[in-house]
């Protein structure tokens, strides 16, 4: 077994630093307090080949695979967690979706724009009162013979108002549960009949838009449908297996900041006469943020190599998950006592730490369906694909 980097996949990691620290950095105060989507970063991340993971280069895909994307996406998300969200809402959710399920066409239709951050991608699942029962979704998608015609709603949308092109999951046969579903490439620039508001009222992920969608006889071309009809459950399944490694690989990162910063006060602030790191009861903190911090990342490669290697990984994507949240959870609520006062203040970034690791424990399989998965697989009641 060999820890150490390739030359290429160092290259990778210091590019997408130098990126994050020029282009991503310096707006992360303002952009925060003005809860503001600076949408030209995503159009430089494509630039630079940021969006492009494990997609075929016919399309724009960059050549590497997993372990290099999360590299990638690690240093993004240590500078700003919410920047995270567009390597799963660009590559591996529709992009590499469309690649998987799409015919010749939807690939060179769609996939170029979502690489080259011409077009801002988003998956629709969620609803409001269907969230981890995906299969209760309400949303209906009308075969109208020349067209579909799609009805109901779509909550808490990673770039719902701000995209371009998505997928949206509906419901296709009622009454069939999980085989009643299917997924539909939608256009936003082009669709009548979607109203897209903006929510304004999360606890934190400023700077990354989210949306409800709201389909009122919304006409969907007959050919967007992706993949088999009523297919859409195990579609889901897949993609959600791909881009849970951005929220495994951002909540990594973010324990990884809350450390670093923790670790740089530590030294920093001298009570009773010596830097507050010189105590064993801080030490202890910052060797517990450190252990889970590793560990946390290292689930993140495993399961990242395990998807290079065409090797099953939905187990080792579940703990690098469930793992990785609770790391980053744990760490800024450590970082937040380190800081004291300060930590509790808006000069340090401890309370966008906190709030930001706290969406990790939700979106993309809460803590509750990811340990379900976890030993489902583990008890022999469900496939490790
Ligand atoms: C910032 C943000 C961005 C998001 N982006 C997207 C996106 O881009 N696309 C999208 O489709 N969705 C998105 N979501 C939605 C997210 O994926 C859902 O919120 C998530 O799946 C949980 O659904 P829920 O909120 O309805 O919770 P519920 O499913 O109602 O769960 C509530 C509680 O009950 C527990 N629970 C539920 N079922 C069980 C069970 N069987 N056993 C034990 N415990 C259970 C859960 O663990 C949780 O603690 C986003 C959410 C947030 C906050």
């Amino acid at each position: 077994m060999d820890f150490r980097l390739t030359d290429e996949q160092k290259m990778v990691q210091d590019m997408a630093r130098n990126f994050a620290e020029k282009e991503i950095a310096p707006y992360v105060d303002q952009d925060e307090e003005n809860h503001y989507y600076r949408r030209e970063i995503l159009t430089k991340m494509g630039d630079l080949g940021l969006l492009g993971w494990s997609l075929p280069e016919e399309y724009g895909g960059n050549g590497m695979g997993w372990m290099e994307a999360v590299l990638a996406l690690y240093e993004i998300a240590k500078v700003h967690t919410s920047w995270r969200l567009s390597i799963s809402g660009n590559c591996w959710g529709p992009a590499m979706t469309i690649d998987e399920w799409g015919t010749e066409e939807k690939k060179q239709k769609y996939i170029p724009g979502l690489v080259s951050g011409e077009s801002v991608g988003s998956f629709a699942i969620t609803e409001a009162n269907s969230g981890s029962d995906v299969a209760s979704m309400r949303t209906f998608a009308a075969d109208m013979g020349d067209h579909w015609l799609i009805n109901g709603s779509k909550m808490w949308i990673s770039g719902g108002h701000t995209a371009d092109v998505g997928l949206l999951y509906a419901v296709t046969e009622k009454g069939k549960g999980p085989r009643g579903l299917s997924c539909f490439i939608v256009d936003y620039n082009n669709t009548p009949g979607i109203t897209r508001v903006p929510i304004h009222i999360k606890v934190g992920m400023w700077t990354a838009p989210t949306s409800e969608l709201v389909f009122e006889n919304a006409v969907v071309p007959k050919e967007n449908l992706l993949g088999p009809l009523n297919q859409g459950f195990p579609i889901c399944m897949w993609q959600l297996n791909n881009t849970r490694m951005g929220c495994a690989t951002g909540a990594a990162a973010l324990s990884a900041a809350c450390l670093e910063g923790a670790v740089q006060y530590a030294n920093e602030r001298t009570q009773f006469g010596k830097p507050i790191g010189k105590y064993q009861m801080i030490q202890a903190q910052l060797a517990e943020m450190k252990l889970e911090d590793e560990a946390a990342k290292y689930l993140v490669y495993h399961a990242a190599w395990l998807k290079d290697n065409n090797l099953p990984n939905q187990q080792a994507t579940s703990m690098a998950k469930l793992f990785g949240c609770n790391a980053a959870v744990h760490a800024a609520n450590m970082a937040m006592k380190i800081y004291g006062s300060y930590g509790y203040s808006t000069e340090y970034p401890c309370g966008r730490w906190l709030r930001d690791a706290k969406q990790f424990e939700t979106l993309e399989g809460t803590s509750n369906i990811h340990m379900q998965i976890i030993a489902n697989i583990e008890l022999g009641y469900q496939p490790n694909r």
